[in-house]
């Protein structure tokens, strides 16, 4: 007995029933248009989905040709006989793009067009699905509208932080020419090149000299922050002796130190060698020493000691017996421009920002343990060499 005769005799078997259902299941999608084109691409089936989507009904649409779902101008460039052909030659053709309801209303569609093949080879039509992704659509073009400002955003930033870095460094330069000019001067007339000078006009050229001194010191960290900032600031790394350096340093204040009675001792444990920039290196002790000094009350003590941290590192450490820093304040006075309360008015709060940058620069740390009203002590570590 042939076999689909014994078939039709015994109903159709289970796989056929399965098989069978497959056009029910495509009527029972409503999130994808599911429809059938023929090889010129006239509508020739309709599901639910596609009149939720589209809002045509299956009666409206089946026999008219499929142009109708794209905006006129795909469908003067020839976009919908494009995606057939590319369709027809390579099997299927994805696409993502505008397309319209029967009210003419648009929406964002990826559609997957798969050719139907007859034994032949030749199309005997197209199955369309289409799935409507226009909130997709709306949440990346609003997630790119929201980059494309902040882009802008920080373009402008950049650019005012870069105007204001110029402005900076060229005021800083502007005025540091003339002001050491003055300070030449003022040192000339106090050596006595114009002869020697009534007392009264010595002290008052002392003071006109200190005050120099404090705004030339200041331009120099506006410029000094300014290069760190911008990432000019080089560091050029060599082996050093620190013992002699810190001595150097330390007598450098002697005479600041003496007129408020104030005591350096230098406590060395050798005159180790470390690897790290002459330069920076006395920058920081003499902004560590410039504070020391500044914040010790009269009759006070600074001790500078220097030692071995571990076998790589070297620990320097200035300490004062000054007005201290509340603990609250301990983390913050290396930020820029932050100042703990106290009794000294003179400062920007700079130095310390320009300190913490310039020891991580040369590989090391910083920090300060504090009693307040007994004194800080300010320590860094260096590379040793
Ligand atoms: P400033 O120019 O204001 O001294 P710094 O950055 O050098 O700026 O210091 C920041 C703040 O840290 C100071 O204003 C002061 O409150 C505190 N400070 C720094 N060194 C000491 C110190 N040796 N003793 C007490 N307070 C200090």
């Amino acid at each position: 007995m042939n076999e689909d005769l014994h078939r039709s005799e015994r109903g159709p078997s289970a796989e056929e029933e399965l098989t069978g259902s497959y056009p029910l299941l495509i009527e029972c999608v409503t999130d994808y248009a599911i429809f059938l084109l023929d090889p010129q691409g006239i509508v020739r089936t309709w599901n639910p989905g596609a009149e939720k989507m589209k809002g045509w009904r299956a009666e409206e649409i089946v026999g008219r040709p499929f142009t109708l779902f794209y905006p006129s101008d795909d469908v003067a460039s020839g976009k919908p006989r494009m995606l057939l052909m590319k369709a027809a030659q390579a099997g299927r053709v994805s696409d993502e793009g505008w397309r319209l309801r029967k009210d003419g209303s648009r929406f964002w569609a990826s559609v997957v067009l798969t050719a139907l093949y007859h034994e032949t080879g030749a199309v005997k039509g197209y199955a369309k699905i289409t799935r409507d992704m226009s909130e997709r659509k709306r949440m990346e073009d609003e997630l790119s509208e929201t980059l494309r400002c902040l882009e802008e955003a920080n373009r402008r930033l950049e650019e005012s932080d870069r105007i204001k870095s110029v402005c900076l460094s060229m005021a800083s330069h502007e005025l540091r020419s003339p002001l050491t000019s003055i300070k030449g001067h003022v040192d000339n007339l106090l050596e006595g090149v114009a002869g020697a000078l009534p007392e009264k006009v010595a002290r008052y050229l002392d003071r006109i000299n200190r005050n120099v001194d404090r705004v030339i010191r200041l331009t120099t960290m506006i410029l000094d922050l300014s290069r760190i900032e911008a990432g000019e600031m080089r560091v050029d790394l060599e082996p050093l002796q620190l013992g002699s350096m810190i001595a150097e340093v330390c007598r450098d204040f002697e005479p600041t130190a003496r007129s408020k009675d104030i005591a350096i001792t230098v406590t060395p444990l050798a005159d180790v060698a470390v690897r790290a920039d002459r330069d920076k290196v006395e920058q920081v002790l003499h902004n560590l020493l410039h504070n020391a000094v500044k914040f010790t009350p009269s009759r006070g003590d600074i001790v500078v000691e220097s030692g071995t941290a571990d076998e790589d590192e070297v620990v320097i450490t200035v300490a004062d017996t000054g007005c201290g820093i509340p603990g609250d304040h301990r983390e913050k006075i290396f930020e820029k421009f932050y100042r703990a309360p106290s009794h000294v008015q003179e400062g920007a709060g700079l130095g310390l920002a320009i300190t913490k940058s310039l020891v991580e620069m040369q590989g090391g740390r910083i920090w300060v343990e504090s009693e307040p009203g007994r004194g800080s002590r300010f320590s860094f570590t260096l590379r040793r060499a």
